[in-house]
């Protein structure tokens, strides 16, 4: 197992559309005990195969004790009900976005053994699969929500940690983050 790099938004591979994978091999087993490690090292809840720049259709969730493989998802159904939550992305460090998802749904795709595996979610497990399966599809936060904020954290007068949002907009993100990663010129 080996824990990979998290892309970040302004990378393109988080903008594609991740293809399908055909037969689980020892490659498949490896990306997604890969993806187990990395979420766990950086405190996720969720990750998709393109945030570690594979953009193959696997997701891996860790919720309440569970963990969660499925490659291929699909959304077969999604409950009318729509719930409003606060969600951050391990490729948009430092910026938390409430988001519309619906409340269940029912996910087909099949388990790192490439058994069929039918979850119906409920509450936060079916918002994170929402957020990774968007994530397949080249869908981040910000395209789902107007209520985007910048976490800052900073020393009050005693010097303690505290932490404030900042609202921001997607268009200020994607540029903080692309000067960030802009090459510098001669
Ligand atoms: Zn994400």
């Amino acid at each position: 197992m080996a824990v990979r790099k998290i892309v970040t938004i302004g990378n393109p591979i988080l903008r594609q559309k991740a293809s399908p994978v055909g037969k689980i091999t020892k490659a498949e087993k490896q990306i997604i005990d890969d993806m187990f490690e990395t979420m766990g090292v950086n405190e996720g809840v969720g990750l998709a195969a393109p945030q570690i720049g594979i953009p193959k259709r696997i997701i891996v969730a860790q919720w309440e004790g569970e963990k969660y493989a499925i490659v291929n998802p699909k959304i077969e159904w999604r409950s009318d009900e729509m719930v409003i939550g606060t969600e951050g992305c391990l490729s948009i460090p430092g910026v938390q976005a409430n988001v519309n998802r619906h409340l269940k749904i029912r996910v087909r795709g099949v388990d790192g053994e490439g058994k069929t595996v039918i979850l119906e979610p409920e509450g936060w497990l079916a918002r994170i699969f929402q957020h990774e399966i968007d994530h397949l599809d080249g869908i981040l936060i910000i395209d789902r929500s107007d209520e985007l904020f910048w976490i800052v954290t900073e020393e009050d007068e005693s010097g303690r940690e505290r932490t404030r949002l900042v609202p921001t907009t997607k268009s200020a993100i994607i540029a903080a983050f692309q000067k960030h990663k802009a090459p510098a010129r001669r």
